[in-house]
C-alpha cells in the first residue's frame, strides 16, 4: 500500500527531486508550489510517466489560509498523510545585518519558519496516534547555514536555519511517544536556482574548489538522505540534524 508524502516547495530544486526519488519509492506525492504551475505539472508529468501517483497543489506556505487549504486537498484527493517534507524555503540579496529591512526579516521568517511551523502543525494533527492517527515521519530542510552564520550574505537566512534546527529537536521530542519521527537534512552548497533567486547564480560553482569534496552537491544527493529519513530503515533516527555537505 503506498504511503501519502506532502512536499513543500517541490516544483523544482531539492524539493523536485526527492518527489521524483519519493515516487519511484512507493509514495504518492502531493507537489506543492507557489506560483509556477508550469513546472509543478512538469514534475507531475514525469512521476507519472515513470508510473507512479503525484498531484500538484499550488499554496503559498507562509499563508495560514493557504496551508490549510493544501492539506484538505491532499486528504481529499491522495487520503492519510504519512509524510512530510518542509522543503520551501528562500535566501535574499547579499546584505549586511545593518543593512536589513524589517520587511525582508518578516518575510524570511514567514517563509522559512512559521511556514513549517504550520505544515508541521497540521501534519501531526492527521498523523500522530493521539489524533487517531498511524504516525508518520517529518523532515525539515535545514542548511549548514544554521552553524556558520552567512556572515555579509545573509545572516537572517541562516538565523532562519537555525531556528529549523530547534525546531526540528523540540517537535521530535514533543511527539516522539504518538509514532512521529522528526528529523533535519542540512545541506550544504547545493546546485539548485536558489542561488540565482538570491542574485547570485554562480555561487554553487564559484565556492566548489573551497568545498573539502571540490564540488557542489546535487539535489538528488539531498533527496537520497530525506528519502532515508522518511523511510523504516532510519525507525530509530529521530530529532536528528544529517548534514550533506560535502564535509563543509
Ligand atoms: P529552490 O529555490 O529551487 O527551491 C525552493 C522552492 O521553495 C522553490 O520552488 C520556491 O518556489 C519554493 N517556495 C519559496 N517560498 C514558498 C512559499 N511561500 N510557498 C511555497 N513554496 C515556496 O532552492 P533549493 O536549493 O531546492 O532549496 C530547497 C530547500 O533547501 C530550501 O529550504 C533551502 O533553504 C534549502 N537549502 C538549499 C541549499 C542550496 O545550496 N541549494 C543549501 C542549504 C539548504
Amino acid at each position: 500500500m503506498p504511503q501519502t508524502l506532502l512536499i513543500t516547495g517541490a516544483s523544482r530544486g531539492i524539493g523536485a527531486a526527492t518527489a521524483i526519488l519519493a515516487a519511484s519509492q512507493d509514495w504518492q506525492v502531493a507537489v506543492n508550489y507557489a506560483s509556477n504551475s508550469l513546472a509543478a505539472d512538469g514534475v507531475v508529468r514525469q512521476i507519472r510517466a515513470a508510473g507512479g501517483v503525484a498531484i500538484a497543489v499550488q499554496a503559498d506556505v507562509s499563508i495560514e489560509a493557504d496551508v490549510l487549504r493544501l492539506f484538505e486537498t491532499v486528504d481529499a484527493k491522495l487520503g492519510r498523510l504519512d509524510g512530510l517534507v518542509n522543503n520551501a524555503g528562500v535566501v535574499d540579496l547579499a546584505q549586511r545585518v545593518d543593512e536589513m529591512s524589517v520587511s525582508r526579516l518578516s518575510r524570511m521568517w514567514a517563509t522559512n519558519i512559521t511556514s513549517s511551523f504550520m505544515c508541521a502543525a497540521q501534519a501531526v494533527r492527521r498523523m500522530s496516534t493521539k489524533y487517531g492517527g498511524n504516525g508518520g515521519a517529518i523532515v525539515n530542510v535545514s542548511s549548514v547555514a544554521s552553524r556558520l552564520g552567512s556572515p555579509a550574505q545573509y545572516v537572517d537566512y541562516a538565523a532562519s536555519k537555525a531556528a529549523i534546527d530547534t525546531f526540528t529537536l523540540g517537535l521530535a521530542k514533543e511527539v516522539a511517544s504518538e509514532g512521529i519521527r522528526v528529523n533535519a537534512v542540512r545541506p550544504g552548497i547545493i546546485d539548485t536556482d536558489i542561488h540565482a533567486s538570491g542574485g547570485d547564480p554562480g555561487r554553487a560553482a564559484r565556492m566548489a574548489a573551497q568545498l573539502p569534496l571540490q564540488r557542489a552537491g546535487t539535489a538528488d544527493e539531498i533527496a537520497q538522505a530525506i528519502l532515508w529519513l522518511l523511510s523504516d530503515q532510519a525507525s530509530y533516527t529521530t530529532g536528528t540534524l544529517l548534514d550533506v555537505a560535502g564535509g563543509r
